[in-house]
């Protein structure tokens, strides 16, 4: 049976952004609130001085630090892209370990560890926290050497609560959407520990709210040892986005990682009849071999589709911009089959399955 798909365009605001490039304009609220994304995620430091006879501002650099991880234009400038990136709900972390791409990481010395639930989300029953948290550890397990074990006292390695605003840590959360947790690379104490913002609402097996699951899996990456990511669609990613949980499968690029700092399991020997489900790969635009799935314009746009991928091309602009389909359409499917535009009613159709 075909399905079909009739989005109307809502995201006004992404798309127009493209019609040119001249930035916003800038709104006091969205000037603070960029700053304060830049101070926490990328080091921006307090400008006391005024910045004249500098030739580029200190937030001005930052913002195009921010563009170049997130593969946006760098320009340097708070335009109306870089502002909508910023406004995705994300991880607390700062992206800037990764940016500059520090040769060192922190990791644990051995590969079995503890965890202790502190306490729980009111969102979900207990028994399906506990699931959520044995999985997203079992995300990391499946593929190293590390094996975790639950202890319901004393300091584990890995210490998870649900807390909210200010914890005592001086990273205070900032109630619901944005920050969706944080958590603190491997060392004694406050290393590996692993804060879930109490103000959000968790979710088990839906794709409203934020799935726990996947924001746990996250933060333990970081309770490992690992940086954000730059590569779409990879766990690590620093910008939450809903992928069903059922059928999770750790991408490659994470596998990589985290596999160049514990090696790889010891106990799947791969057998060539079980190969296991593959990690997926982020698809690479240059990739000479690349079969898309579908191509269409919209709003003088051209999208291009690949699995739960899609690429952005605006004439004016040589950068093309990367994204997974459900950050922006969350009910789309992947794998779409092909998609037009209906300019004069501002539709864009999508199609996926077989008459
Ligand atoms: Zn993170
Ligand atoms: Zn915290």
């Amino acid at each position: 049976m075909k399905t079909y798909y009739q989005l109307c365009i809502l995201i006004g605001l992404v798309f127009r952004v493209h019609s040119g490039p001249t930035p916003l304009p800038n709104e006091k609220h969205d000037e603070e609130f960029a700053k304060n994304y830049l101070k926490k995620l990328y080091n921006l430091k307090e400008e006391n001085k005024p910045s004249f006879g500098r030739k580029v501002s200190e937030m001005s650099l930052k913002l195009g630090e921010m563009q170049q991880f997130f593969g946006l234009k760098v320009t340097g400038t708070l335009d109306a892209e870089t502002l909508e990136i910023m406004k995705m709900p994300r991880c607390g972390v700062s992206d800037v370990a990764a940016y500059t791409k520090q040769p060192l990481p922190f990791t644990w010395d051995k590969t079995k560890l503890t965890y202790r639930i502190e306490n729980y989300t009111p969102d979900m029953s207990v028994a399906e926290v506990d699931d959520s948290i044995e999985r997203a550890l079992q995300v990391w397990a499946h593929v190293t050497s590390l094996r975790f074990t639950r202890i319901n006292s004393g300091v584990a390695d890995i210490m998870i609560s649900f807390v909210g605003g200010d914890h005592g840590d001086g990273s205070p959360f900032d109630g619901p959407n944005g920050i969706l947790a944080h958590a603190f690379s491997p060392s004694p104490g406050i290393g590996g520990d692993a804060h879930f913002d109490d103000d959000e609402t968790f979710t088990f097996k839906s794709s409203r709210g934020y799935n726990l699951f996947l924001v746990a899996a996250h933060e333990f990456g970081h309770s490992l040892g690992l940086e954000h990511s730059t590569v779409v669609g990879a766990l690590m990613y620093p910008t939450y986005s809903y992928t069903n949980p059922d059928t999770f499968v750790l991408p490659r690029d994470d596998v990589n990682r985290i596999q160049a700092l514990y090696g790889s399991n010891p106990e799947k020997p791969v057998d060539p009849d079980k190969p296991g489900p593959t990690p997926p790969v982020t698809p690479d635009a240059c990739d000479p071999n690349l079969v898309l799935d579908a191509v269409t314009t919209l709003r003088g746009e051209k999208l291009f589709f690949k699995k739960r991928f899609f690429w952005r091309s605006h004439p004016q602009f040589t950068t093309i911009d990367q994204y997974l389909i459900k950050v922006f359409w969350p009910e789309l499917p992947d794998d779409i089959d092909a998609a037009f535009e209906d300019p004069s009613a501002d539709l864009m159709y999508i199609f996926k399955g077989k008459t």
